[in-house]
């Protein structure tokens, strides 16, 4: 299931940028990926245009969501999340204190 949305603050916690923290930009529901606004960058060799030079841009590139966690500002970490339905409406809360994250 879906536990993220755009403008989340993730952490990355695999891969070689365990650790970065990052805002999710968009969220690849069938492909289970998130694009992060600062992490998984990958250089692009752009042409010359009209308005831009051309040259290397570093670009957000998908990464699977089963890399990155959302943080509980009570627990101060990155954890685990669970879904909870009240009145037909998804909430996020913290699998550690119970913390509500949505
Ligand atoms: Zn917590």
């Amino acid at each position: 299931m879906n536990k993220y949305r755009k403008g989340d603050v993730v952490t990355v916690i695999s891969g070689k940028e365990k650790g970065k923290t990052a805002t999710i930009q968009k969220v690849l529901v069938e492909q289970a990926k998130v694009v992060l606004d600062k992490a998984n960058l990958v250089k692009r060799h752009l042409k010359p245009r009209q308005d831009f030079q051309g040259g290397i841009v570093e670009m957000p590139s998908p990464m699977p969501w089963s890399k990155v966690m959302l943080a509980c500002k009570k627990c101060d970490r990155p954890v685990k999340v669970k879904i909870v339905i009240e009145n037909g409406v998804k909430h996020r809360q913290c699998k550690l204190c119970g913390e509500s994250l949505s």
